[in-house]
């Protein structure tokens, strides 16, 4: 049980952070880098403090800064958002043996979850399919050339500890596999000081599509359903929806049962959301997220549930009040990702936003930090609100995405909104369905 939490991130999740805690009657300590000294959502807090400077380092990556800033304000816990520390297993260690309450898992699950090696062994484990490939470390020896013959051309070169699209290389013929291997190990220990890498089967045109669950301490865990978030660029998401278009609802039910059956099997608690790859009608794991999703949102409104009330309801140790068929969904759900970044070359565009006036009416929601006269800081990633939108059909869905775009008005700084009315003009989207590729397809034949 906890009555007051430090908010240990910025921007649109941490507004979100505090309106569920708001509406369940905890207080909140919102942490802040001094690049953030003036954002709303700062100011309006319960009660604020600053952990450092503005580059992420020097604040919200700094973990004994922000174990310091929950001990010296009386929080009990602390909610890490997404990105930063999130996933961070040591500083979840930390607050546990400082006796607070990491909003999460446990941190020897999130280590074993953020191990990609160990992740893919626990699910073969529970039955979860997986992408084909060799569940062990990768090395540039002989034995290298014998898995991958086994498993196929082309393969996939990963990061056992990577994230963020980072630490990844696809291999199509055997000349070019040594050199992979070893300039995979290499970028990986760069990037995220573990050098381990491993291999599976590199799917050609998949569709990304993951699974949402949400667990509590005694064992109770449902599974919410299914996002698409094929549209990315460099492995990154743009648009999310929600249910996924032609997905099998049969498959999703027989995949959610087993997500269960893993977060059962490995004491999991929170939210959490398994990662697939989808194609020839059958779902392969890649990777599991432990922590609050970006596209949660898309979840909560075909679901009417607020997940984030949830999670923390769960971390103060309540029971789950939902069971397995008390959920069901009802319409379509579209994220648009608005960055603050040039639309035709993908630049940041920090800056101050002169004019801000987002969009309203049915079926739309803007989750969101900004307001005139905000400062978009350079430190930090450029996405500075979501756009959602809810229809009875995905049709629908999309007129109301659309509508709210060409609403949405920000001057003083470049930001990605005509590009996404540019991607949903196009007819591959309105049909649904396209892979992980279309995105960047589409941009390299403009
Ligand atoms: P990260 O943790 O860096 O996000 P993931 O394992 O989730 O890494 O993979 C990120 C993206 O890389 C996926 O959404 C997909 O676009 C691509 N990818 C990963 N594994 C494969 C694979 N086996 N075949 C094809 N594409 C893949």
């Amino acid at each position: 049980m906890f009555d007051k939490l430090l908010i240990a991130n910025r921007g649109e999740i941490a507004l979100r952070i505090q309106r569920a805690c708001k509406a369940l009657g905890i207080g909140c300590v919102q942490a802040y880098s001094e690049a953030d000294t003036g954002a709303d959502y700062v100011r309006t807090a319960e009660q604020a403090i600053c952990v450092g400077a503005a580059p992420s380092s020097r604040s919200y990556l700094d973990k004994a800064a922000m174990l310091l800033a929950a001990e010296v304000t009386g929080a009990q816990a602390i909610h890490p958002g997404y990105g930063f520390l999130s996933e961070n297993a040591e500083f979840a260690r930390w607050v546990e043996e400082a006796g607070l309450i990491f909003v999460g898992p446990l941190s020897g699950v999130i280590r074993r979850m953020g191990d990609k090696i160990c992740a893919k062994r626990a699910m073969i484990e529970a039955g979860v399919p997986c992408v084909p490939g060799f569940v062990g470390e990768l090395t540039a020896t002989r034995d290298a050339l014998e898995i991958i013959r086994s498993i196929g051309f082309p393969v996939i070169i990963k990061a056992a500890g990577g994230g963020g699209g980072r630490g990844m290389r696809v291999v199509r013929e055997e000349k070019d596999l040594m050199a992979a291997i070893a300039a995979t190990q290499q970028e990986a220990e760069k990037a995220f000081a573990n050098g381990t890498v491993y291999v599976e089967r590199y799917l050609d045109n998949p569709r990304h599509v993951e699974i949402q669950i949400l667990a509590d301490k005694y064992g109770n865990c449902v599974w919410l359903g299914a996002r698409d978030c094929s549209v990315q660029r460099r492995h990154q998401k743009v648009i999310e929806e929600a249910p996924p278009v032609d997905v099998p609802q049969r498959l999703l039910a027989d995949v959610g049962s087993r997500c269960v059956a893993a977060c059962k099997a490995l004491g999991y608690v929170g939210l959490g959301t398994f990662e697939f790859l989808f194609e020839d009608n059958q779902l392969f794991f890649i990777e599991m997220n432990t922590r609050l999703q970006v596209e949660h949102t898309v979840t909560e409104m075909i679901t009417g549930l607020d997940l984030v009330q949830y999670q923390l309801r769960v971390a103060r140790g309540e029971r789950l009040d939902i069971e397995q068929k008390d959920i069901s969904f009802v319409g379509h759900s579209i994220e648009c990702r608005i960055n603050a970044e040039d639309p035709l070359d993908f630049r940041p565009s920090p800056g101050r936003v002169d004019f801000w006036q987002p969009p309203g009416g049915p079926g739309l929601r803007v989750d969101t930090h900004v307001s005139s006269g905000y400062v978009v800081p350079a430190f930090y990633d450029s996405m500075i609100a979501k756009l959602i939108s809810f229809g009875r059909t995905r049709e629908e869905a999309i007129a109301r995405m659309q509508g709210g775009l060409r609403q949405f008005v920000v001057e003083g700084i470049k930001t990605n909104i005509p590009l996404h009315l540019s991607i949903l003009e196009q007819d591959k989207f309105r049909k649904g369905a396209v892979s992980i590729h279309f995105l960047e397809k589409w941009l390299a034949s403009k």
